[in-house]
């Protein structure tokens, strides 16, 4: 990238692959520059190119650990001087974890807790200045709906997206007054690799299709769906909706 862009930033972690990739081409939609940011490089750059393709903005940050301080202070920065300052921040990227209560680990609880909540800690307090300096901001946290229903086998991911619910909602109090949003959408049962990678090892009780056929829409989700949602939330129209809970769920959780 030579110059730098015309368009408002936006940033979306995890965005080689499902929901992420999916809130990415869609906010180079809306005329976003949209950074594809991904731990994955090569999913980063198909991602970004895919969006080149159809003569719109993505630029890849690949091999970016969100969980990593000092690599998202330093991407962060890169955006800033390569592309323009980040006014959008959607924070996606998450790992998922199904284990019996007695049997996590301290390792395994603290990976989850560092990629699902310390990651879009990090990054929130790396472009927030950003926002401040340009009085308008927005930021997006992919949480779950099973922080709002609760899930067995999963106390750690469960824990970490229901933190990523109070981390919402504590900073859209404190960023309202300087121009900026904080929602959180938790996806409920949503078909990307994440959901048929826990379909294959047996971990959903059921196959999606029964899954879906259980759901009051009668369908899986998309990650379209998602990316809907959150285009409406960065967008200037939704500047007083702050601090809210968007379920997009087919009706799963209400
Ligand atoms: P996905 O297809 O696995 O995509 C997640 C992406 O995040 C992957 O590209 C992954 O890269 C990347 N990622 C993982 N750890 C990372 C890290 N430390 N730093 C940077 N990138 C990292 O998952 P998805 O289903 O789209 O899920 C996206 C978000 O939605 C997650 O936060 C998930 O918890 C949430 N969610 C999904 C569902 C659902 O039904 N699918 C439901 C509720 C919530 P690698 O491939 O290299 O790991």
């Amino acid at each position: 990238m030579s110059a730098r862009s015309a368009c408002r930033v936006a940033i979306v972690t995890g965005a080689g692959s499902g929901i992420g990739r999916a809130i990415a081409i869609q906010l180079a939609e809306d005329r976003f520059a949209s950074v594809v940011l991904d731990l994955d490089a090569p999913a980063a750059q198909s991602v970004a190119d895919e969006i080149s393709a159809r003569g719109l903005e993505g630029i890849a940050f690949g091999g970016v650990d969100v969980s990593d301080r000092a690599q998202v202070n330093a991407a962060v920065q890169r955006v800033r001087t390569e592309v323009g300052p980040p006014l959008v921040l959607v924070n996606n990227a998450g790992i998922p974890g199904f284990k019996e209560f007695l049997s996590i680990t301290d390792e395994k609880w603290n990976r989850i807790m560092e990629v699902n909540l310390n990651g879009p800690f990090y990054f929130a307090q790396a472009v927030v200045p950003d926002m401040i300096e340009a009085g308008w901001g927005r930021i997006v946290n992919i949480s779950s709906s099973s922080a709002q229903s609760g899930q067995p086998y999963m106390v750690h991911y469960v824990t970490s997206k229901a933190g990523l619910i109070g981390f919402t909602k504590a900073l859209a109090l404190e960023l309202g007054p300087k121009g900026i949003t904080v929602n959180t959408i938790p996806p409920g049962f949503v078909d990307t690799p994440m959901l048929r990678e826990s379909e294959r090892r047996g971990l959903l009780g059921r196959s999606v299709e029964e899954n879906a056929k259980l759901t009051p829409v009668r369908r899986a989700g998309t990650a379209e769906d998602i990316a809907h949602a959150c285009s409406f939330l960065v967008s200037e129209g939704a500047g007083y909706i702050t601090g809210q809970v968007i379920g997009v769920n087919g009706g799963r959780n209400t």
